[in-house]
């Protein structure tokens, strides 16, 4: 049997030649760069409620970091090291120790991807909790907020949405995809992908950003809030898959869409001059970026459907406090 110590020693002490002192201590050191601020974010994910219990634990290691790179994309913010922070059941150590070997190599895989090294943590037994806090780098002043939405810039999404929801709610037999369908969605659920480098390419182009982390209303109307205005998006332009396109007439595929969440997709805001660029850099990085509407002066968000009529919307994104 695996001590604590066998664990962080075999599995989660790497080199991190980034930072001043790594895993060992009672605290990592590391030293900020000059000119350049810390950006810190935390995500936590927990058996049962953010993924199933039983998932592929290399998925689990890959999403647990990508989860927390989005959030520093979502700032245009270079993530460089991060803390892993294990409840790990005393049978899941017991019984496999494969376990832990296939959560790292995918913790690991991403890491490498994105130079971001593993500097601490804590591990205990308890019900399977995986929670990784990330340190990244933005120059001082720069970073993308959400408060930074002005009246009249143009609403701009990354990658298509959606298909993560789509594929949760077939797992949740809320919908019934075909077996390709579920193969095609099946990888924006387990393996998401941050989009870093877009994240630091809007610095200067978007005046504010978030990732959709629990779905597009809710995200947006994050940007809403703390800019103080409103907008319209249009339903149409929200670029989806060939199987969401399937589906969409059902109310659950329009739900996934706007507000299922685990998307990790950036929606960003930009005045209509950037447009051009932001064309440019959608070409440049083979990441589709797309105008789906506009910034407005009040509040509130108008959906509209392809005849130019709002939709009524129930389903706002999730939220863990409300059914
Ligand atoms: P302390 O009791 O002082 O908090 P720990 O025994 O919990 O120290 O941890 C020992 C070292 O191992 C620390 O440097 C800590 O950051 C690191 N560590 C513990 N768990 C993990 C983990 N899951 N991944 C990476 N580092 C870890
Ligand atoms: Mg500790």
């Amino acid at each position: 049997m695996l001590s604590e110590f066998d664990i962080i020693q075999r599995y989660f002490t790497r080199p991190t030649p980034g930072a001043v002192l790594g895993v060992g201590d009672d605290a990592a050191l590391i030293k900020p760069t000059a000119g350049m601020e810390l950006a810190i974010s935390t995500d936590m994910l927990v058996a049962g409620r953010h993924f199933f219990a039983d998932t592929d634990p290399r998925m689990l290691g890959h999403k647990s970091l990508a989860v927390n790179l989005s959030d520093m994309a979502a700032m245009g913010a270079t993530p460089r090291w991060a803390t892993l922070a294990l409840a790990l059941p005393e049978l899941l150590v017991q019984a496999d120790e494969k376990w832990l070997e296939a959560f790292a190599d995918g913790f690991f895989g991403l890491a490498r991807t994105h130079q971001v090294e593993l500097i601490g943590g804590d591990t205990t037994c308890g019900p399977l909790n995986v929670c990784v806090t990330i340190i990244g780098e933005v120059a001082t002043g720069k970073a993308l907020r959400r408060s930074g939405a002005k009246p009249g810039d143009d609403i701009w999404t990354s990658g298509q949405l959606g298909d993560a929801a789509l594929a949760l709610a077939h797992a949740q037999q809320r919908i019934a995809l075909e077996p390709g369908e579920v193969l095609a969605c099946l990888p924006a659920l387990h393996m998401p992908v941050a989009r870093v480098e877009l994240g630091q390419r809007l610095i200067g182009l978007a005046r504010s950003a978030i990732d959709i982390s629990d779905g597009l209303l809710a995200d947006l109307g994050h940007i809403l809030e703390c800019s103080k205005v409103a907008a319209v998006i249009e339903m149409n332009a929200i670029k989806r898959s060939a199987v969401m396109e399937k589906y969409l007439p059902q109310t659950v595929a329009i739900n996934c869409l706007l507000a299922g969440g685990d998307d990790y997709e950036l929606c960003f805001t930009a005045p209509r001059a950037k447009c051009g660029k932001i064309e440019d850099l959608s070409r440049e990085l083979g990441v589709p970026l797309t105008r789906i509407g506009r910034i407005n002066q009040g509040e509130g968000l108008v959906v509209l459907d392809a005849a130019g009529k709002p939709i009524a919307l129930e389903a706002r994104g999730y939220d863990h406090f409300r059914t």
